[in-house]
């Protein structure tokens, strides 16, 4: 695996539909223009992989088999090179997961496990999400963040946070990927 820089991208709002908390497999809506984005992203050089925080585990609304097959689908169908996953909430009902992690966004513990999976040049990286917890993991890494109103959207922001990118959807954003010079970040 050749080094280069990777797309982060959250899963639910960026490249399937936003719905609290999705259970089956055969329920996750997956946006019909996600998987022409992955593969521009991956055209453009990047790696595209999923990072998501997934607390439904920690609350007993699925099983993280149930949860294996949303990712092994969303692999299949989109095209993404990994889907990492945060199945914790301190809050949780179920022993197992009812905990403080250092993996749930916006915390970057499943940032590093990527980059310790994958050879990724942070430097270019992006993190895409709907979320301000997003945002802030890929600041945490020093990475350039974009927001996407496809989701929760900016109306809905849990916190104030400065994205370099504010975007409609995946697809302005697999768009103006490399349009613009590395060093051109907003803050
Ligand atoms: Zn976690």
């Amino acid at each position: 695996m050749s080094t280069k820089p990777a797309v982060f991208l959250d899963r639910d709002g960026v490249l399937a539909v936003e719905e609290s908390y999705v259970c089956e497999a055969e329920r996750l809506k997956i946006f019909p223009y996600a998987k022409d984005c992955v593969d521009k992203i991956h055209k453009k050089g990047y790696y595209a992989i999923v990072i998501t925080n997934q607390s439904g585990i920690a609350r007993g609304l699925f099983s993280e088999e149930e949860l294996w097959k949303m990712n092994r689908r969303l692999m299949r169908e989109t095209g993404v090179d990994a889907v990492y996953y945060c199945p914790h909430h301190p809050g949780g009902t179920v022993k197992k997961y009812a905990m403080k992690c250092n993996c749930r966004k916006p915390q970057t513990g499943l940032l590093e496990e990527a980059c310790r999976d994958f050879p990724i040049d942070l430097t270019g990286s992006f993190i895409v999400g709907d979320r301000a917890g997003d945002i802030l993991t890929g600041k945490a890494m020093g990475i350039k963040t974009a927001l996407l109103e496809s989701g929760y959207g900016s109306q809905r922001l849990e916190q104030n946070v400065e994205p370099d990118y504010k975007l409609e959807n995946l697809r302005e954003f697999a768009e103006i990927l490399d349009d613009r010079p590395k060093n051109d970040t907003v803050h």
